[in-house]
C-alpha cells in the first residue's frame, strides 16, 4: 500500500481551452506549491493528477493545505494505492474504515465503486456489495445507508486500485498564468484583495500597486498591505508589489482643487499611474475592488469618470456584490482579519466630507489641466519601490 494524493480538475473548462497547455501549467503550479515539502512524482492520467511522494514521512497535511489553494484544482483526496486484487481491496477497505472511525465515528456508510479496468473480473455494483458486506460483518455498529450515508468509501479499480473516503474541495478556476497578467490596485481594505483573488482564480497572474502617503499614513499601514500581498501569494505563489509614494500628488490636489472634486481627481491619478506601471510590466488590464454604489466614488457617474482616465480594460469583479458577500470570501481566503486592522489608508486621510456623487468628466479634466500633475506622476513612478512577495512557504 502506498499513500498518495489524487487531484481532480474541471473537465468541462478544458473543452474551450488548449488542453495540454492547461494541464502542463497546472502540473507546474502544483510542483511549485509543494516543492519545499520533498521529492514527489507528479503523474497525469485520465484527466487527473496523482502525486506520489518519494520518501517516507511526507507531510500530507501540509501538501493538501497548499494544493487546495492552487487554482484549477476542484478537489483533492488522500488515497491508498493498492494492487487490483479483490482480497487486497477487501483488506484495505476495512482497514481504511477502521482508521477513519477512530477520528470521525459514523453510524452509516456506503461503498461507491468505479471500474476503469475492464479486465477486473467483478463489476462495480458487485464490488460495492461485497466490500460493504465485509465491512458490516466486521464492524457491527455500522449500517449501510445509500441515500444519506455518514461517509462514502470510494473504490476506483484501474491498473492499480485507489481507495479513499474524503474529497476535500478546492476553489476550481483556471491555472494561474493561463490568462495573462493584470495589475491590481491593492489598498489595505477588505475589497481589493478579494478582487485580485477572483481574477487570479480565473488564471490571471497578478501584480499589485499600492499608493501610500507617508507620513500621513504610517509605516504600519504599508506593512499591512505587504501582509495582505503575502496572504494572496499563498494562492498566486509570487506577487510583485509596487509601492508608489503618493504624498506629493495628494498634497498638490488637496491644495488646488475644490474639496468635492478631491476624491475623483485622486482616483484618476491612481489609475493613470497604475496603467503606466502595468504597461511597463506587460500587464494587460487593471483590477480594482470597486462595487457599484458602495461609496460616493463608486456611483456609476464616478466610475465612468474614473474609467475615462485610462485606456486599458479595468476589471471590477466585485461590481455586483454586496459587502457581506465580499466579506464572506475575504474570510474564506484568509485576508479578512488583516484587512480590518485599523491602519489608515491614503484615501481616508485626504478625504472630502461631501465628495461629488455625479462628477462631470469635462469639469474634472479642466481642473486637472491646471494642476501640473504630469511631472509629479513621473516622479512618483520613478520613486516607486518594488517588493517581490513570495508564498509564505
Ligand atoms: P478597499 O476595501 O479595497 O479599500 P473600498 O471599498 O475601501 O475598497 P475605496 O477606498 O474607494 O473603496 O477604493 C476603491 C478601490 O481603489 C480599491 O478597491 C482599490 O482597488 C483601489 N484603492 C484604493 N486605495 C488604494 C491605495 N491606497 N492603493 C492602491 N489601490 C487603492
Ligand atoms: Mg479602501
Amino acid at each position: 500500500m502506498k499513500n498518495i494524493i489524487l487531484v481532480r480538475y474541471g473537465e468541462i473548462i478544458l473543452k474551450g481551452l488548449n488542453r495540454p497547455v492547461f494541464e502542463e501549467k497546472l502540473s507546474s503550479n502544483i510542483k511549485k506549491s509543494i516543492y519545499s515539502l520533498g521529492k514527489v512524482s507528479i503523474i497525469r492520467s485520465q484527466g487527473r493528477i496523482f502525486i506520489e511522494p518519494h520518501d517516507e514521512g511526507y507531510d500530507f497535511e501540509a501538501a493538501v493545505e497548499r494544493l487546495v489553494k492552487v487554482f484549477g484544482i476542484v478537489s483533492v483526496s488522500l488515497v491508498w494505492k493498492i494492487d487490483s486484487e479483490f482480497e487486497t481491496i477487501k483488506e484495505y477497505s476495512l482497514k481504511m474504515v477502521r482508521e477513519m472511525m477512530l477520528t470521525k465515528p459514523h453510524s452509516s456508510f456506503k461503498v461507491e465503486t468505479k471500474r476503469g479496468n475492464k479486465r477486473f473480473p467483478m463489476q462495480s455494483p458487485e464490488i460495492s456489495r461485497e466490500i460493504g458486506a465485509h465491512i458490516l460483518s466486521q464492524i457491527p455498529s455500522l449500517r449501510v445507508d445509500v441515500n444519506d450515508p455518514g461517509f462514502i468509501l470510494y473504490i476506483e479499480v484501474r491498473e492499480d486500485t485507489y481507495i479513499y473516503s474524503e474529497k476535500i474541495p478546492s476553489n476550481g478556476g483556471m491555472p494561474l498564468g493561463t490568462n495573462g497578467k493584470a495589475m491590481l490596485l491593492l489598498s489595505g481594505g477588505i475589497d481589493s484583495p478579494v478582487a485580485g483573488w477572483m481574477m487570479a482564480k480565473r488564471g490571471v497572474e497578478i501584480e499589485a500597486v499600492h499608493f501610500y502617503s507617508y507620513p500621513y499614513t504610517s509605516e504600519r499601514a504599508k506593512e499591512k498591505v505587504i501582509d495582505l500581498a503575502k496572504i494572496m501569494a499563498g494562492y498566486c505563489l509570487r506577487i510583485k508589489l509596487h509601492i508608489v509614494p503618493f504624498t506629493e500628488i495628494q498634497v498638490q490636489i488637496n491644495d488646488t482643487c475644490p474639496e468635492e472634486q478631491l476624491t475623483i481627481i485622486m482616483r484618476r491619478a491612481m489609475m493613470v499611474i497604475s496603467e503606466r506601471l502595468a504597461a511597463r510590466e506587460g500587464a494587460l488590464a487593471l483590477i480594482t475592488g470597486e462595487s457599484m454604489g458602495q461609496v460616493a466614488s463608486q456611483t456609476i457617474q464616478s466610475l465612468a469618470v474614473t474609467n475615462a482616465a485610462v485606456k486599458m480594460p479595468v476589471f471590477r469583479p466585485l461590481i455586483g456584490m454586496d459587502k457581506n458577500e465580499v466579506i464572506e470570501i475575504a474570510r474564506r481566503i484568509g485576508t479578512f482579519e488583516t484587512s480590518i486592522l485599523p491602519y489608515e489608508d491614503c484615501c481616508t486621510v485626504f478625504v472630502a466630507k461631501h465628495p461629488k456623487t455625479r462628477p462631470q468628466l469635462q469639469k474634472v479634466i479642466e481642473l486637472e489641466d491646471g494642476l501640473g500633475l504630469e511631472s509629479l506622476i513621473d516622479k512618483a513612478i520613478e520613486d516607486t519601490e518594488v517588493i517581490e512577495i513570495k508564498a509564505p512557504y
